[in-house]
């Protein structure tokens, strides 16, 4: 299904590259469940398999990203550690894997961050600073933190590092269900989009990687539209897809290989979440249940396919809590 697809050569990032970072997971981490729920196909009127991201430690699939990275950095630079910035799994990301490496990590976050959010990456043992109004202001002061410190800068959607780590579940996925017509994956930055476009690629070039963002922040989407990095209002409430701009590395690798990138409304993701609760018993947070939001709002694509649909995280803050017994679904 989905348009042909070029194959992905001259990028930063190899197949290679994503199989080096699962030697590094596993040690860590064992492989997330890809279960099927008849009761959920039924709602979908497909053959799906959730992918459970929601069950890492830190309850998002960034883990494996940041793991990666940690690994990967010369012991000098890590014991100057990191500086990020991030509203949300990213940081817990990159505080879990300096915990475990002994490294210094600050993550830089917009002032409105939710406080649970600032208390997760310091539970983790790392440094939470609170700043500005926006996510560039984060951006902005992380920048200067890390100058003056020597600590490395980590960008969340343009290190390399980050999206071999995370590609690593497409490894898992593809290695588990080879036959896969379609794997949705819900869009950020763009890192597990572009990743799973590399292993599908490789692996599987009869699987069409489907890119799923929220309709009130299309910067991916629409960037990958215009074949150029686009900024756009972001107006979701759902964290992990509220991006306000398109990331360059991510993008030109999406751009040889995603065969599809859909919007959904907000409102279509909570139907979404509940269905993930009440079929599923699975607690995803908005973006986790992405996935699902695209294959219900998109039957044209995915009605009676074999669909993998990734719950990238499961950090559902307490308006997301609050939202999930109303309504219908
Ligand atoms: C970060 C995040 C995303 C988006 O991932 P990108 O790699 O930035 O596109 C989706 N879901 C969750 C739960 C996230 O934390």
């Amino acid at each position: 299904m989905g348009r042909s697809r070029p194959t992905i050569d001259g990028m930063e990032l190899t197949l290679a590259d994503i199989r080096a970072a699962h030697d590094v997971v596993r040690r860590h981490l064992p492989p997330t469940p890809l279960w099927n729920y008849p009761l959920l196909d039924r709602e979908l009127g497909a053959n799906v398999l959730v992918k459970h991201e929601n069950t890492q430690p830190v309850g998002a699939f960034k883990v494996r990203g940041g793991l990666t990275l940690l690994d990967a950095m010369p012991a000098g630079e890590r014991a100057r550690g990191t500086v990020t910035w991030s509203t949300g799994n990213h940081a817990q990301s990159i505080a879990y894997a300096s915990r475990l490496h002994d490294a210094p990590c600050t993550v830089v976050m917009p002032s409105h961050a939710s406080p649970s959010k600032a208390a997760a990456v310091e539970a983790w043992g790392g440094r939470a600073v609170l700043t500005g109004d926006t996510l560039e202001d984060a951006q902005r002061h992380a920048g200067k933190l890390a100058a003056e410190s020597g600590a490395r800068l980590v960008s969340p959607g343009d290190t390399p590092e980050l999206l071999a780590g995370v590609g690593t579940l497409y490894l898992e996925i593809l290695e588990q269900a080879p036959d896969l017509d379609a794997i949705v994956v819900p869009v950020g930055s763009g890192t597990g989009a572009a990743a799973a476009c590399l292993v599908a690629a490789a692996l599987a070039p009869g699987c069409a990687v489907i890119g799923v963002q929220a309709a009130a922040s299309p910067a991916a989407h629409d960037s990958w539209r215009a074949g150029e990095l686009l900024s756009r209002p972001n107006r979701t409430a759902v964290a992990g897809l509220a991006t306000g701009r398109g990331f360059d590395l991510p993008q030109r690798i999406m751009r040889a290989g995603l065969a599809d990138f859909v919007l959904v409304g907000d409102d279509e993701i909570d139907v979404a979440r509940r269905l993930l609760a009440t079929t599923a018993h699975t607690l995803a947070e908005g973006a986790g249940a992405a996935g699902v939001a695209a294959v219900l709002s998109r039957p044209d694509l995915f009605a009676g396919r074999s669909v993998a649909v990734v719950c990238t995280g499961g950090n559902a803050d307490a308006a997301e809590l609050g939202t999930l017994a109303g309504g219908r679904g």
